[in-house]
């Protein structure tokens, strides 16, 4: 029996799975995509999650991959300056979801986690003792505990039933990576009556580019409305072309009312989801994997 079951290996399930089999703890993730995702979603770490993953000695090699931005410009006349935050990582570091998630799955496979990817979990029981996982492939894990990482739609917080409780957003976000002309290397926002633009550099050709608007028009493809919403808003779409990935959405405050149920635990989100401005989803997930990996761990071994 392994000791303990993660479902998801986004970078919460990923880096719980890392501090888990770092005690000594055998650890198996179910994972429901067959392979690893190349999107991008998350854009950057900040300095909280660098010092974590730097216990670990897994920052500087993200460091080397990102492009460390000292200040941003979040809204019209402000400034947010990380170069006066007391860390060893003044930043925020742009770097995409997919590197993070690379190096956490590296890890883990070093560290011996077993990664089951392709299947999906349905269904768990629990008592005393054990928690039993039921596989949309037939098979069942039988473990001490579970962790539920396994993202914003959790199918382990519905069986637990603590309920999500929360709101939308009213105004949509549309996000790209693309390309923009050379010269265009620092963080651009602009804020008018329309709604809000930004523009952060990943530091290798391409750029996280996100637009906010107020009377948002649902014609084209996510890109073309991307690029008529900056010219809305900045009187520009700064030429950008290539889109290696889009998303529009509606983005979401919502927080499980508790997480944890007997055996079962949530992480990451799982168990909370915040508007994507401010870049802390990522973030908040690899935190509590840090958290409540150790405990857990102290747990299993006694
Ligand atoms: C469009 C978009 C843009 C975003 N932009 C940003 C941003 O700019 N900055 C930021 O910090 N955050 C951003 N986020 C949020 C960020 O991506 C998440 O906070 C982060 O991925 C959470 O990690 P996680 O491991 O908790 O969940 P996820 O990354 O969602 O991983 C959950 C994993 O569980 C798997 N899974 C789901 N159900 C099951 C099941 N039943 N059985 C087995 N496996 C299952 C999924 O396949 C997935 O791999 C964005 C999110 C979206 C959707």
């Amino acid at each position: 029996m392994t000791d303990v079951a993660i479902v998801g290996a986004g970078p919460t399930g990923l880096a719980t799975a890392c501090e888990l089999a770092l005690a000594g703890v055998s650890c198996t993730i179910v994972e429901r995509r067959a392979a690893e995702p190349n999107i991008t979603r998350a854009f950057g770490l900040h300095a909280r999650a660098l010092e974590l993953l730097d216990a670990r000695g897994m920052a500087d090699e993200l460091v080397e991959q990102g492009n460390p931005l000292r200040t941003v410009h979040p809204a019209y006349a402000s400034t947010v300056d990380f170069g006066r935050l007391d860390t060893r990582y003044p930043m925020l570091l742009v770097v995409p979801q997919s590197g993070t998630e690379q190096l956490l799955s590296r890890r883990a496979n070093e560290l011996g986690v077993q990664i089951r990817r392709g299947a999906a979990v349905t269904d768990l029981t629990q008592d005393a003792s054990s928690v039993r996982l039921h596989l949309d492939d037939g098979t069942e894990l039988v473990t001490q505990y579970v962790v539920g990482a396994d993202g914003a739609h959790s199918t382990v917080r519905d069986l637990i039933d603590v309920g999500f409780v929360g709101e939308s957003y009213d105004m949509p976000m549309l996000l790209a990576d693309v390309r923009l002309p050379s010269g265009a290397d620092s963080p651009i926002s602009q804020v008018g009556t329309e709604g809000a633009v930004v523009v952060l550099p990943f530091g290798d050709g391409w750029f996280r580019v996100g637009a906010w608007l107020l009377r948002p028009e649902e014609t084209g493809t996510d890109f073309a409305q991307i690029r008529r919403a900056f010219h809305l808003i900045a009187g520009t779409d700064y030429d950008m072309s290539e889109p290696r990935w889009c998303s529009r959405f509606l983005a979401q405050r919502r927080q499980a009312r508790a997480y944890r149920s007997g055996r079962v635990f949530l992480a990451g989100d799982a168990a909370h989801v915040n508007s994507p401005i401010g870049g802390q989803g990522m973030n908040t997930g690899i935190q509590d994997a840090f958290n409540l990996g150790w405990k857990l761990a102290a747990d299993v071994n006694g």
